[in-house]
């Protein structure tokens, strides 16, 4: 991936994610993890190669891949249920209809009684939160997370990564997850891909057998 400016950022990358598995992406800041990550996305396009999913390229953006942003992206003048039914919302999906699904995922993320709060109401954490029950509410088979947990504080972090480990025992996700905590990344994958500074270098591709169920 070449950007206008002429950084290369990610060069030779030849990576699978299997299916229903958390996968890391982990290394130093600028080694091209939210790069690869906006790739797969289908948010950027890459300069040469191409992604697929299911063994189908895509170009884009589509409904079976979600992102959950590091700056959780919430709208301020929304409360939570509205927050976190909006993906839903911009797909048009009915208004009670999609209220409903928010809310079951509201209770899934632990946030059951704040629907009607604004974010600025709410502690880092549970904006967080807020974030992956609105990523999951559009019913991706594949969640990307960018640093999710790097805004909160050290105790939250861990009660959130204990969380989400518990969330995917019942949704089966294909997870990808972007850190740059060696600690993060083991306690939570399945798999951990070790990117460099160095363009062009996956370093290390290492299972350490952690299961979820
Ligand atoms: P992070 O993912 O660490 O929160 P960003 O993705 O915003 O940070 O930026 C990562 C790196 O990319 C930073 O070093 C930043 O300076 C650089 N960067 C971001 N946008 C641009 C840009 N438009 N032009 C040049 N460098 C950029
Ligand atoms: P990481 O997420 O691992 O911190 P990034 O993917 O943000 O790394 O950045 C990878 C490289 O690409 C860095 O050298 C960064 O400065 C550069 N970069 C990121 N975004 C941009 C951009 N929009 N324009 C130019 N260069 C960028």
């Amino acid at each position: 991936m070449r950007y206008a400016n002429g950084v290369t950022a990610l060069d030779g990358i030849d990576l699978d994610f299997p299916r229903g598995k958390l996968t890391t992406l982990l290394g130093p800041s600028g080694c091209g993890k939210t790069t690869l990550l906006k790739i797969v996305a289908g948010l950027f396009r890459p300069t040469t190669g191409t992604v697929a999913v299911n063994g189908k390229v895509v170009t884009g953006p589509g409904p079976e891949r979600a992102l959950v942003f590091q700056d959780f992206a919430l709208l301020p003048w929304a409360t939570v249920l509205r927050n976190v039914a909006f993906g839903l919302e911009l797909r048009g999906v009915a208004k009670s209809e999609r209220e409903a699904i928010a809310a079951r995922y509201i209770r899934e993320v632990g946030l059951a009684g704040f629907e009607n709060q604004y974010p600025n109401q709410l502690s880092g954490g549970m904006r967080q939160r807020a974030g992956l029950a609105r990523a999951l509410t559009v019913n991706a088979d594949i969640l990307m997370m960018d640093e999710p947990f790097s805004a909160v504080d050290e105790q939250m972090r861990r009660k959130l990564q204990e969380d989400l480990l518990s969330l995917l025992q019942v949704e089966k996700k294909t997870v990808i997850f972007v850190t740059h905590s060696i600690e993060e990344a083991v306690y939570l994958s399945d798999r951990i891909v070790l990117l460099s500074r160095r363009p062009s270098r996956v370093s290390a591709i290492r299972d350490p057998g952690i299961a979820h169920d």
